[in-house]
């Protein structure tokens, strides 16, 4: 397979590795992934006690009783552009990262 790339104006040629998934076993809740994306692909929710996604209100409003622990979630994959900024800033390495075909 020959992965799809980009050619940078200075010439040098990047291989995008755009975001597969997040181990929420391993995820802390920390946002500091969230924080480094450019591209609102991230969204923090939360894990109910039947190990369900329940969506957040937003700071103001969350309901703590409604889930156990708040994890990151891929919310919308296909604005990433693979900078792989997210995974090298998360403490837990909860990130799978891979090229695509072009
Ligand atoms: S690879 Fe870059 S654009 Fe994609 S989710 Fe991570 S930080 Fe955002
Ligand atoms: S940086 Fe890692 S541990 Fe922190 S919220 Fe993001 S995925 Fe979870």
């Amino acid at each position: 397979m020959s992965a799809f790339t980009v050619t940078l104006p200075g010439g040098k040629v990047w291989t995008p590795k755009f975001v597969g998934e997040i181990d929420q076993e391993k995820c802390i809740g920390c946002g500091r992934c969230y924080k480094v994306c450019g591209r609102e692909v991230l969204e923090m929710v939360g894990i109910n006690e039947d190990g369900e996604m329940v969506r957040l209100a937003g700071s103001d409003e969350d309901d703590e009783d409604e889930y156990d622990k708040k994890v990151m979630s891929i919310a919308n994959v296909e604005n990433c552009v693979g900078c792989e900024a997210c995974a090298k800033i998360c403490p837990k390495q909860c990130y799978t990262h891979q090229a695509v075909a072009a």
